[in-house]
């Protein structure tokens, strides 16, 4: 299946919230949630009640937009959250923000998921030392990823470390924005994670 590449603005109507897909741009008043905060469409304006599906379909969507999942690869991550010891929530959480895209992201080389996984497909980035193109690349606690030398001079990464400066990096993550290197100092608590996800509706959805 292919990945969708349209306007990814109206996943933040849709959803009613900020999904910040646009980098820098989410943070202008450019951004179109700012400037129409209801969803996209002709009925976009009429009032909108959801059912319980509803509610746990729209929370679904809205965190695998967020990160920029596939459903297949949003499933199977589900799953393998599933077989893990724990709340399958939390574990679920835990292992999207390990992906080594998110974490290239989190850490603030780039400006976006996206934008993070072309860095990465691209082979930008190393892994313990190792390049790694896996964008879905599971990181552990202790790993380290740094910017390769021949990309350290990638201006858009350079752009994007500039940029990170006006977010919040995780404290889960030790950054050093002059050697461009990130270390896992601990994968995330649930506590930790602090974007607006009600993961219960997932799990609700998933075990259907
Ligand atoms: Fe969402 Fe960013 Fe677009 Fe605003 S600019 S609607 S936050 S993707």
């Amino acid at each position: 299946m292919a990945r969708y590449s349209g306007a990814v603005c109206r996943f933040c109507r849709r959803e009613n919230q900020k999904l910040f897909l646009k980098g820098d741009r989410c943070f202008t008043e450019k951004c179109s949630f700012e400037r129409r905060g209801y969803p996209p469409g002709q009925h976009g304006q009429g009032r909108i009640k959801f059912s319980e599906f509803g509610l746990q379909l729209r929370e679904k969507q809205k965190v695998r937009r967020m990160y920029g999942l596939l459903e297949k690869q949003f499933r199977l991550l589900f799953e393998k959250a599933d077989r893990m010891r724990g709340l399958t929530g939390e574990n679920f959480l835990k292992l999207l923000e390990s992906r080594l895209d998110n974490l290239v992201f989190r850490a603030g080389f780039a400006n976006s998921r996206s934008e993070a996984r072309i860095y990465v497909r691209h082979g930008h980035f190393l892994v313990n030392g190792n390049r790694v193109n896996i964008p879905s690349y599971l990181l552990k606690k202790g790993d380290v990823i740094s910017v390769r030398e021949a990309s350290q001079n990638t201006t858009q990464i350079k752009a994007a470390v500039e940029a990170s400066k006006r977010r919040e990096i995780p404290q889960w993550i030790d950054v050093s924005p002059s050697e461009l290197k990130a270390t896992v100092r601990d994968l995330p608590a649930r506590d930790d994670i602090t974007s607006p996800i009600e993961e219960r509706l997932i799990v609700e959805l998933y075990s259907k």
